[in-house]
Parts: C-alpha cells; sequence; structure tokens
C-alpha cells in the first residue's frame, strides 16, 4: 500500500507540537481546483484521479498527489470505506 496515493493528507507538525491536521476534500460547491477548465463538476466529483494541475488550485491544500496524478476523495460512490473501518469513529459525513 502507497500511502502517498491517499485522498486523506495528514500535515505533519513541524514544531513538533504533536498538533497533525488532516486533510480531505470539502467537496466544495464552488470548486477552485476546477478553475480554467472546461470540465462538468459532477462528473469530475466522481472521479478519485485527478491531474496534478488541480493541486496548487486548491485553497484548502485538500489534495495529495504523486507523480503526474492528485489524489481526491470520490465518497466511495456514496459508501465511504474510510467511515466503515476507523475504529476510532473519528470520521463523519
Ligand atoms: S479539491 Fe479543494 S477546492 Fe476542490 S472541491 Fe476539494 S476542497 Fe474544494
Ligand atoms: S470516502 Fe473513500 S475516497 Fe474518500 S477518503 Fe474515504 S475511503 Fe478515501
Amino acid at each position: 500500500m502507497n500511502t502517498e496515493k491517499s485522498a486523506i493528507r495528514i500535515l505533519k507538525d513541524d514544531l513538533d507540537t504533536s498538533i497533525n491536521q488532516p486533510r480531505i476534500c470539502l467537496q466544495c460547491k464552488e470548486m477552485k481546483c476546477l478553475e480554467g477548465e472546461d470540465v462538468v463538476e459532477e462528473m469530475e466529483k466522481r472521479e478519485f484521479v485527478w491531474s496534478r494541475d488541480r493541486i496548487e488550485r486548491c485553497p484548502f491544500k485538500a489534495l495529495g498527489g504523486l507523480g503526474q496524478d492528485a489524489y481526491h476523495c470520490d465518497l466511495c460512490s456514496g459508501k465511504p470505506q474510510c467511515v466503515k473501518v476507523c475504529t476510532s469513529e473519528a470520521i463523519h459525513i
């Protein structure tokens, strides 16, 4: 498993305060990440692998990437698997 290919990113604390922040796509109504692209938002929302260009356009730093790809939460087609498997019940949608 390559954790770099996860849609959930953890921003690590460089100051060693142990405050690490999880980041995930906020499913914005106004998708700044798609600005300038001629695409259908509803279709893009269903895709997990995106183009790396979108990483820089997301104002929330919600996208991680590897190589030319970015990884975006597609909500697992309405059945979020991370919610299902999180034993701490830390994820709610
Ligand atoms: S990638 Fe960023 S801008 Fe795009 S929908 Fe997700 S949180 Fe919003
Ligand atoms: S809903 Fe699916 S794609 Fe989104 S973070 Fe959870 S497991 Fe990953």
